[in-house]
């Protein structure tokens, strides 16, 4: 039997947490009963500011009454809120199931998916990934620019990020300890995941619309969540100047060619234009690059800061 740990962040959802609860607890309640798995729940309150922790805290005491005073509710209540990518960390810090489900809190993922999740889990599968085949109810806006998003994250960064993966996946005891191992500070799980290895499966599902509420992810936290894929998973930003300035350089030079000649042959040329302009050009090509040097050391710097292990062993099917 597989103790399972289910991983929720909620920020103001106060409208649909007590129906997630239920479904939940009903796919899980049935799964324990089948004698697959047991169980907790854990919910990361997000600093929430309307009554989400106060609903939390009827369920947890609802459930405590009615299971036999066994405790499948677990509430972490962060001082603040943090965002949704530090709730998901702070609950794959203390949960301490074998297998640990993460799913958001407004039911677009399909809890029935959990049990296949599972059915992965012991064929020895160490992260199931949810990606999703449609999305429902979303905005054309949002659509778009989660398609650009993933489009470009492909393009530029040295990751092999999952197209249309969100949060709703399983992660093995093994992975868990891994990504807990991770310490850096503006997280991008989902590049995060796949940067770990081991064992991975997709897995595919219709998203549906929000059951209720509204979208918790406005433009400014969607801009974010970008920059931490791009910029956690990628040189490239910091490298840009470099390109530049290369190609700076180059049209400069050319450039200092023909105003050379121009000059030479043309008798009416300004005089003293052509120091200067070629002067402006080749300093603003030598700055490039050299911002362009300085970012790929503040790049490498950056690298270090993020101590990520050097490397992470599969222990499973190593020997010692
Ligand atoms: N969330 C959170 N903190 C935040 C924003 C969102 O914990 O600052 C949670 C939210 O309660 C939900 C999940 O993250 O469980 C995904 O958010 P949402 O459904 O609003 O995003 P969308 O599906 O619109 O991208
Ligand atoms: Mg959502």
């Amino acid at each position: 039997m597989t103790f399972v740990s289910i991983v929720v962040p909620c920020y103001n959802e106060e409208l649909v947490i007590r129906h997630t609860h239920q479904k939940i607890l009903e796919t899980m309640l049935k799964l324990e009963h089948e004698k697959k798995v047991s169980f907790e729940i854990v919910y990361v309150n997000d600093g929430s500011s309307d009554s989400t922790l106060t609903m939390l805290q009827n369920i947890y005491q609802e459930s405590l009454n009615s299971l036999n005073k066994e405790n499948k509710v677990v509430i972490i209540s962060l001082a603040k809120n943090f965002g949704h990518q530090v709730a998901l960390t702070a609950g794959l810090n203390y949960a301490k199931g074998a297998a640990i489900i993460s799913i958001d809190a407004d039911l677009q993922d399909p809890p029935e998916i959990m049990e296949k999740m599972l059915n992965y889990l012991e064929q020895g599968f160490d992260v199931v990934y949810g990606v999703r085949i449609s999305r429902e109810g979303e905005t054309w806006f949002k659509l778009i620019t989660a398609k650009l998003f993933y489009i470009l994250l492909k393009k530029i960064t040295n990751c092999d990020i999952p197209l249309n993966s969100g949060d709703f996946r399983l992660l093995s005891r093994r992975a868990v300890d891994v990504f807990n191992s991770l310490q850096e500070r503006n997280r991008f799980i989902r590049g995060l995941i796949p940067w770990i290895g081991l064992k991975q499966t997709p897995i595919y599902y219709e998203r549906h619309p929000r059951f209720a509420g509204t979208t918790k992810y406005p433009l400014r936290k969607m801009i974010k969540l970008a920059f931490d894929g791009f910029i956690g998973f990628s040189h490239f930003p910091i490298k840009f100047s470099f390109y530049l300035g290369s190609v700076t350089a180059i049209f400069s030079f050319l450039y200092g060619i023909y105003i050379l000649l121009y000059s030479y042959f043309n008798e009416y040329a300004i005089r003293g234009w052509k120091s200067i302009m070629v002067t402006i050009l080749f300093i603003g090509g030598v700055q490039l690059i050299s911002i362009g040097i300085l970012g790929e050391y503040i790049a490498r710097i950056y690298d270090e800061v993020k101590k990520r292990p050097l490397f992470i062993i599969d222990d499973k099917n190593s020997r010692f």
